[in-house]
């Protein structure tokens, strides 16, 4: 196992226990020292499997991790700590749930609802959400956390700033109140258990004496602390990264952690590794040549000692479509070349551009898996699902009850949510502890659906996950439901999906070392530390412990086990992974590099950082794609081609298509297929549909109402306008409206409060 390496990798993994710096660019084995570093320590009996932790980036890179380590020696990894920041803190607050100050089945709020929690605080609290918007105010809360803040320890020298401190108070009394944690919480719950509880924190202190982080440069500040915590006793903090993929800067990573570390820690043990055993030479110098655009770097570079094989591939397609389409014939080619799917990966800058990529794949029926990204485990009729099984593990989370106590609907009203949420707020209570003090029949229908809560928890207490699964998306009538809705077949082919997910974590969970069986209160401790073991209960029920898994590992589980399968994500999602054949999609200024990051120059250099990490994602072949028109968040946008294409020089690329024919529009500029037949208009096949002025017959029905498009509203709010497109179907009906006083605004047609004036 150390033989195959070269020398400065043998010399990393073979450091006598000891802080240590591994700082290296892309594909030069830096997480391949670093698994093998920990069979080398388990080998050399430095430490057993209990000694320990070692932290990744994602719960895929664990899975992949632990199967390594498993395949390497013949241990229980399931005695490991091995996974993300949250997955672990989750483990740790989890064990000692009492000691954090919360409920054993405290429920994970993932960043949708958080934020669905904040509009509700707001709104209770009467707070203007036009001078709070609720996305700002899940910014602060979220970054005054990751700096380690609670309210009374963060600054507010003015009054909006007060203000904030006193929402973000509020917030907190509001998820301790349901017993629900968000993201960053996790992670500050687990630093402040350490640091105020000096039991436990010698007690891990002492059992993890190998800590070894893999990404180290998107650590965040809390993060880093944590580290130091528990490393605090004597352990050997052993740390890989690469300040040239630092990509969460905007998420609070902090890439200033590396310098740190090595001034506090890490002094003359810090290793670089050159040689990179990834990509063939096309590929690997244009990522040296891109990455060399940006300053301030630690500076290395990438050498290989593979030939410089297939020369980077562009192509420009007329429309997203086109793109999508080419894409697919692409891979139909590589498959039958008889290329596995899974060695090819579909790589964009932003969600929103999946669906389209999805569409052409699932319309070709090639089989496709989406991590992260579009979440499987944020679908409506998913979050449905969940939180009903949610409320049958904590009857206080307010989110999950206001999400499914009218849906499918049960004939319990606004007022009546009204009025129970106001005795919730007298009382003090949750919206389920309020349920006795509404009178009448909303006071009955929610009693009723309080007991159905109730009923479900019992019948399904001994039933096997799976099971459980199967019959509360049963019995809470989400089925039936959508049986009657004409779009309804695919959200059934997700719940039965969340089934199955069900079913695969169950049978998952032992291998990740999750608790997946009966409570259990069970010591957890090295045997040779035996003074200071600590009563700790791992006790999550199955149900907790899938529902955890839901908002920790949204989207992971959505293909076909085993299934072959094409890998689509966001770049961000593709850090530390590789592929055969890379497509990077949506080449163009304003997507990549992404608009908002374009007006400073740190916001640049990390979009070109991303870029990086794209490009180093291939093995042997990379295409780099792009659209000359593209549709946005339902608006058509034309493009210019993206800076990042010239900085790569020209030799490493081939133009599969002819260069010219790209209008010259500012890449901002967005125009609807609305505005006229300009001499740019695209084929109506879009999100929206197109203008048609004359044809009365182009609108949606959302009620008894008609909706057309020039159509002229008004809304309580937002006052007078025209409508000028529109979008999707039912409940899902969307407008995009001209208003005269507060230009253009999406609403949703079957919650806006609209009246048709004329047209
Ligand atoms: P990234 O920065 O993208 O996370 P990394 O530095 O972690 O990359 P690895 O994923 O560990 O790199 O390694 C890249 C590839 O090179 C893997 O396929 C790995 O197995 C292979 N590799 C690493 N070192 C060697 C070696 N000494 N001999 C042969 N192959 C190697
Ligand atoms: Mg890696």
């Amino acid at each position: 196992m150390i033989e195959k390496l070269n020398p400065p990798q043998r010399q990393a993994v073979t450091l006598e226990p000891s802080h240590a710096l591994v700082l290296a660019g892309a594909g030069s084995g830096k997480t391949r020292v670093l698994t093998t570093r920990i069979a080398w320590l388990i080998q050399s009996g430095y430490t057993s499997p209990l000694g320990i932790l070692a932290v990744t980036f994602t719960n895929k890179a664990a899975r992949e991790m632990m199967g390594r380590i498993g395949a390497i020696m013949p241990i229980d990894t399931r005695a490991m700590w091995v996974g993300t920041f949250h997955g672990l803190c989750n483990r740790l607050l989890r064990a000692h749930f009492r000691d954090a100050g919360l409920p054993q089945s405290f429920q994970i709020l993932d960043s949708a609802d958080q934020l669905a929690a904040i509009k509700r605080l707001l709104k209770a609290n009467g707070v203007d959400d036009e001078k709070y918007p609720p996305r700002d105010v899940q910014r602060f809360i979220n970054g005054s956390k990751e700096e380690g803040l609670r309210p009374g320890d963060v600054e507010a020298h003015d009054s909006f700033r007060r203000r904030m401190v006193e929402i973000y108070a509020l917030y907190e009394a509001q998820c301790q109140r349901e017993g629900v944690v968000d993201f960053a919480e996790l992670l500050l719950r687990a630093y402040e258990l350490l640091s105020r509880n000096e039991p436990i924190r010698t007690h891990y202190q002492r059992r993890f004496r190998h800590i070894l982080v893999d990404e180290f440069q998107d650590t965040n500040v809390l993060q880093y602390r944590w580290l130091r915590l528990l490393a605090g006793g004597g352990a050997a903090i052993f740390a890989v990264g690469d300040d040239d993929q630092s990509i969460y800067a905007f998420r609070g990573a902090n890439v200033g952690n590396m310098a740190d570390f090595e001034r506090e820690y890490a002094q003359g043990k810090v290793i670089r590794l050159e040689q990179n055993y990834r990509s063939f030479g096309h590929i690997l110098d244009a990522a040296n040549a891109l990455i060399s655009h940006n300053d301030g770097r630690l500076g290395k570079n990438l050498w290989t000692e593979q030939d410089a094989g297939e020369q980077i591939r562009v192509i420009e397609q007329p429309t997203d479509q086109a793109e999508a389409q080419w894409i697919v014939e692409e891979i139909r080619a590589l498959v039958n070349e008889g290329r596995e799917r899974h060695e090819i990966a579909v790589l964009y800058r932003s969600n929103a551009q999946s669906r389209v990529i999805e569409h052409a794949l699932f319309s070709s029926g090639i089989a496709y898996k989406v991590y992260g990204g579009l979440r499987f485990f944020e679908r409506q009729e998913i979050k449905h699902a969940l939180a009903y099984l949610r409320l049958m593990a904590n009857i206080n989370d307010d989110t999950s009850w206001m999400r499914v106590v009218n849906f499918p609907p049960r004939g319990i009203g606004a007022r009546t949510l009204e009025q129970l949420g106001d005795q919730a707020r007298t009382y003090d209570t949750s919206l389920a502890g309020a349920v006795a003090r509404v009178p009448g029949k909303g006071g009955s229908n929610l009693a009723q659906f309080f007991r159905m809560i109730e009923r479900l928890a019992d019948e399904t207490r001994a039933m096997p996950l799976p099971f459980l699964v199967e019959h509360v998306i049963d019995q809470a009538g989400l089925i039936a439901h959508y049986q009657l809705d004409r779009e309804g077949a695919d959200r059934i082919e997700n719940l039965n999906e969340l089934v199955n997910a069900a079913a695969a974590f169950a049978a998952e969970a032992d291998m990740l070392g999750l608790p997946s069986g009966e409570v259990v209160a069970r010591q957890v401790g090295d045997p040779a530390d035996a003074q200071t073991m600590i009563e700790v209960s791992e006790g999550m029920t199955p149900l907790t412990a899938f529902l955890s898994h839901a908002s920790l590992e949204a989207g992971d589980n959505q293909a076909q086990a085993g299934e072959d399968a094409i890998q689509l994500m966001t770049i961000h999602a593709a850090k530390g992974l590789e592929f055969d054949a890379v497509f990077m999609t949506g080449m163009e200024e304003g997507l990549f590099p992404h608009e908002n990051s374009m007006l400073e120059q740190t916001g640049l250099e990390e979009e070109r950082r991303l870029m990086y990490v794209a490009i180093t994602r291939a093995r042997e072949r990379l295409y780099l794609t792009l659209a000359q028109s593209r549709m946005l968040h339902g608006q058509t946008r034309y493009c210019m081609r993206s800076r990042f294409l010239g900085e790569v020089p020209d030799e490493h690329l081939k133009w599969i298509t002819p260069r010219q024919g790209i209008p010259r529009v500012l890449p901002t500029e967005t125009r609807w297929n609305a505005s006229g037949s300009d001499a740019f208009a695209r084929p109506a096949t879009g999100r929206f549909a197109p203008a048609a002025p004359r044809s009365s017959s182009s609108g949606v029905m959302v009620g008894s109402q008609q909706y057309r498009v020039g159509q002229g509203v008004r809304h309580p709010r937002f006052g007078d306008g025209t409508i000028i497109g529109l979008a999707g179907t039912g409940l899902d009906a969307q407008a995009q409206i001209q208003f005269r006083d507060v230009g253009q605004k999406t609403l949703a047609l079957g919650v806006a409060k609209l009246e048709v004036i004329a047209g």
